[in-house]
């Protein structure tokens, strides 16, 4: 079978090393849930998914319903956390039938969850989403008595735990996350205090869980450490991460060009003495950020080159003046490790003023993965 020239490569073996390397700074009896959303992070969920629950993930954090029913049917058993929730009776209808656990932001769509629930004789474990300072989803945490009563209301629900999320546990200043953490440990006395189960609940995001020990509470949730990445330039993690994804493409053609000729579209360079130009396999239909232009760099013979002109649909061309012998046929790698050398997410999203989630997310898109094992 003819393999595409372009290839994301995603390293099993890594998710599983990145999930046992967050379990070492774990408590033994905290559990993770692994954020499997936006498919994996453009890892592909259901491999990606597979591979962290045999390498014992606790549970697995989807962002849509959608989502969650993909896994189902693929056969994923263990519990799935549904972080957007639902709005309509049907989606409620499907949470109960397959066994999902959505997160809900306020008692209105509780309220229909319960009917359905009820309607089919069955209680469901819900989550209760709770604002500390995200100011994204959820209730905020002053209101948190009112919505706890209100769920503990709903005979078909079994609330299980209250969820609340980071906005800047990445970040060198400190005082912001410690406030979220307070809020959000005041509203968990306050859900206790009502009698609510409050066992399964989380706070800390990747940056939290590394940096924060008092957010782990029992449970984390990381998305970007099991594939490899860092949650900030800002910040390196203390821990081992192998980076699970690599972009490969192929060299098509090596060209010596002139002093003063335009290269690419809009002539956005020019070169200013000889150059030696290598015409990569890989533009933006491949996932790659347009912004790299004449700002990115690539990894041949394992040397980082740097982007030049414009990338194009199917098309990049690096200046390759400084690395002898590179012929059609060799191989570039615009994210990953080749040889020595290695091109991580960051390095991908600083040149071109984006965080490496994106990168991952788009790069992924493409749908020409190979799973390695
Ligand atoms: C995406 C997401 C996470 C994981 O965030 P990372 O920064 O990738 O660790 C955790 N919780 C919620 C609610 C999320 O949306």
């Amino acid at each position: 079978m003819d393999r595409f020239p372009n290839q994301v490569e995603i390293e099993r073996s890594a998710l599983m090393h990145n999930l046992k390397q967050i379990r070492s700074v774990l408590d033994p009896e905290t559990a993770v849930t692994a954020v499997v959303k936006a498919d994996a992070y453009g890892h592909g969920m259901v491999p990606a998914a597979k591979a962290l629950a045999e390498a014992g993930a606790d549970r697995l954090a989807v962002a849509h319903l959608a989502e969650g029913l993909r896994l189902r049917k693929a056969g994923v058993g263990c519990p799935i956390v549904v972080l957007c929730g639902i709005l309509t009776r049907s989606e409620a209808g499907a949470v109960v039938e397959h066994g999902l656990i959505p997160v809900l932001p306020e008692p209105g769509p509780a309220e229909l969850l319960d009917e359905e629930a009820r309607r089919r004789g069955r209680r469901v474990p819900v989550q209760l989403k709770i604002d500390t300072g995200m100011g994204r989803l959820g209730a905020p945490s002053d209101g948190t008595g009112g919505f706890v009563r209100r769920v503990m209301d709903c005979r078909g629900l079994e609330p299980e735990g209250l969820l609340s999320h980071l906005s800047s546990a990445d970040e060198p200043d400190r005082t912001f996350t410690e406030g979220q953490i307070r809020r959000f440990q005041a509203a968990l006395e306050t859900a206790r205090g009502q009698g609510m189960d409050t066992r399964a609940s989380s706070l800390a995001n990747s940056a939290g869980t590394l940096e924060y020990p008092e957010a782990r509470l029992g449970m984390v949730r990381p998305g970007i450490l099991l594939y490899g990445g860092s949650p900030s330039p800002d910040l390196t993690p203390c821990i081992d991460l192998k980076p699970a994804m690599t972009l490969r493409a192929r060299v098509l053609q090596v060209r010596d060009i002139p002093p003063g000729s335009p290269v690419s579209y809009g002539r956005t360079y020019t070169t200013s003495g000889p150059e030696r130009i290598a015409v990569l396999s890989a533009g933006y239909s491949d996932g790659l950020p347009r912004t790299l232009s004449n700002r990115g760099q690539v990894l041949i013979h394992g040397e980082r080159v740097p982007i030049r002109g414009r990338i194009c649909m199917n098309l990049t061309m690096a200046d390759v003046t400084a690395v002898p012998g590179v012929r059609p046929g060799d191989e570039a790698v615009f994210l990953g490790r080749q040889g020595r050398r290695v091109l991580s997410g960051d390095d991908v999203a600083g040149a071109c003023g984006t965080i490496s989630y994106e990168i991952y997310c788009a790069l992924g898109q493409c749908g020409k993965k190979t799973i390695l094992s």
